[in-house]
């Protein structure tokens, strides 16, 4: 829409009609956008802001096209990129590789200097690490499998060098942690990044306690260009261990907890209730049962926490949310919890239905699917194809849809976030894969722009053009609403706002 708004103390004071494009006046300053059209301003409703921070230092592999490739990638980013002797790097994808196979350690020996390097997987759900990593953490024949981890092996039963979900922490409880300082440089170069993509407001799934001291220094600061929801770590229930309460505040709320019930589809770790196409053997892996699960929200409800957030990517771990759900709604205090199933990506018809009862939100990655299509068919086959990221069917029954990238595992850009739903066209496919699950184009804005202020609770004050609302806005170079579908992607965002300040302004070329 055209509108010129009028902001006061953040808030949106008057609405005026303007037949140019919009206008935003705050206290003290104006910004012009002719022919540009204003929105709600976008939100990610499940991303690792520090996560992207890392990224933003590390070294990319996302284009390395063989195992030899990313290691060439890594030695072209020395000696820079190895800071106190550890090179970090992320996104390879052995699965878009000819070999598809796994990378090995052996590659990154041969490095020049033989720093220690770790590199996580496009999903995160595994480490490729050199030996000099393996040995520092100890791993070795005699190491047994972690429970929900997996050291990948030789024949002989040493270490390849690759670490499975669980078994990555065997490594990370060896390196270093990063002062608050450099906390501070990756979350603020991730907020910058998210304002440049138009987003106002993120739900940061899964933070350490530790890293909410940087966040709360930089939200003090003025110098925070963005809302951040905290969902905190509670697989371990490390956030009562640390000590922490739900906390509201004007850029930084701690809102919500977050557990894991499984792992992710790409590296078989997606609890399935029947064995992998591709590898008949295995299941997945089952990180929390029901009871773990309703133990977990106890303390949650005890603790007046706003949001529990639980990932479930296959449909038997779905099953074991919903289950404990179901005993979750039961408990004192656990009607008007917020319960969130996170990924929410392969469903049973039966459990959609659960999810609508329970008033369970679910929380999709729409660019998952374009990402993964070919990757799902192979691990799930044709038959179990149809309950795979199925948007419109969660939306037809009624439940509660809200939008996130998953970033820095898929880009930040809502823009193409709002593409796939519209359209669900895969990398490298010509038209609409599972096209019964595309969503129209003003539930696609809506899911990424209003709905997941519904699943933080704070739809009362944001998500909506109304006088009284936040004055959080996005402002884009054509009308998405009404555009064509090939031209929703390459919109331009022009203008980031968070409470009537500007975040991001294009400057013209
Ligand atoms: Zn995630």
């Amino acid at each position: 829409m055209f509108a010129e708004l009028h902001i006061e103390r953040g808030r949106i004071r008057s609405i005026l009609p303007c037949p140019t494009g919009t206008i935003i006046r705050n206290e003290t300053d104006t910004w012009t956008f002719p022919g540009c059209h204003i929105l709600p301003g976008f939100v990610d409703a499940h991303c690792h802001l520090l996560g992207l921070g890392e990224m933003l230092d590390a070294v990319s592999l996302h284009n390395a096209t063989t195992e030899i490739d990313a290691v060439a990638q890594i030695a072209a980013s020395l000696p820079s990129s190895a800071e106190g002797g550890i090179v970090y790097a992320m996104g390879w994808n052995q699965a878009i590789w000819p070999s598809a196979t796994w990378p090995s350690a052996a590659s990154l020996d041969a490095l020049p200097g033989t720093p220690m390097v770790v590199a996580s997987r496009i999903d995160g759900h595994a480490l490729w690490v050199s030996s000099n990593v393996l040995q520092a953490a100890n791993i070795s024949t005699t190491t047994s499998d972690p429970d929900g981890g997996r050291i990948l092996r030789h024949a002989d039963g040493s270490p390849t060098g690759v670490l499975i979900d669980a078994a990555m922490d065997l490594v990370r409880h060896v390196l270093p942690a990063a002062s608050n300082d450099i906390l501070e440089r990756r979350y603020l170069a991730a907020a910058h990044h998210c304002a440049q993509h138009g987003i106002t407001e993120v739900h940061d799934m899964d933070v350490a306690p530790a890293w909410l001291e940087p966040l709360r220094s930089l939200a003090e600061s003025g110098k925070l260009p963005l809302r951040i929801q905290s969902m905190v770590r509670g697989q371990h229930s490390e956030w009562l261990d640390a000590g922490l309460l739900p906390a509201g505040g004007e850029l930084l709320r701690i809102a919500g907890v977050k557990l894991f019930a499984d792992g992710a589809l790409g590296s078989r770790g997606a609890l399935l209730s029947a064995p992998y196409q591709d590898e008949p053997a295995t299941s997945g892996l089952a990180f929390l049962c029901a009871d773990d699960i309703v133990a977990r929200a106890t303390e949650v409800l005890d603790a007046g926490w706003w949001v529990l957030c639980i990932h479930a990517i296959g449909d038997a771990a779905v099953t074991t949310v919903l289950d404990a759900c179901e005993r979750i709604r039961e408990l004192p205090g656990g009607d008007d919890i917020i319960l969130r199933l996170e990924h929410a990506q392969h469903m049973r018809p039966a459990d959609v239905a659960r999810c609508a009862r329970l008033r369970v939100v679910a929380s999709v990655q729409p660019t998952h699917s374009i990402s993964d299509a070919s990757m799902a068919e192979d691990r799930l086959g044709p038959d179990r194809l149809g309950w795979s990221y199925r948007w419109r069917s969660l939306l037809d029954a009624g439940i509660t849809v809200c939008g996130g990238s998953d970033f820095p595992i898929e880009t930040a850009s809502v823009l193409r976030g709002i593409d796939a739903l519209c359209r669900r066209i895969p990398n490298g496919h010509d038209g609409s894969w599972q096209a019964q699950e595309i969503v129209g184009r003003d539930t696609a804005i809506d899911i990424m722009t209003r709905i997941p202020h519904v699943a933080a609770d704070m739809q009362y004050r944001r998500g909506r053009i109304e006088l009284g609302y936040d004055a959080d806005f996005v402002v884009v170079d054509r009308d998405l609403a009404m555009c064509p579908d090939s031209a929703i992607a390459d919109a331009q965002i022009m203008g980031t706002f968070v409470a009537g300040k500007a975040t991001f302004i294009r400057t013209p070329v």
